[in-house]
């Protein structure tokens, strides 16, 4: 029982610590695709209500 306990503890900071890496890779990738969409010429597909370039696959709404 103590046992248990404890090894579910342990869980849960190694689950900390995961989620803490994971949220930093996260924000790397986004700052990487934001630099990738900046320099994209971008090549829209009209969708509905929105439109989505091909190339960086950024979303803009054609809602005014
Ligand atoms: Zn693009």
């Amino acid at each position: 029982m103590i046992y248990e306990r404890k090894s579910s503890l342990n869980r849960v900071i190694q689950i900390k610590v995961e989620m803490k890496e994971l949220e930093a890779q996260l924000e790397q990738l986004k700052k990487e695709l934001n630099i990738l969409r900046e320099s994209c010429t971008h090549e829209f597909e009209k969708k509905d209500y929105v439109q989505k370039c091909m190339k960086c696959h950024l979303i803009e709404s054609l809602q005014w």
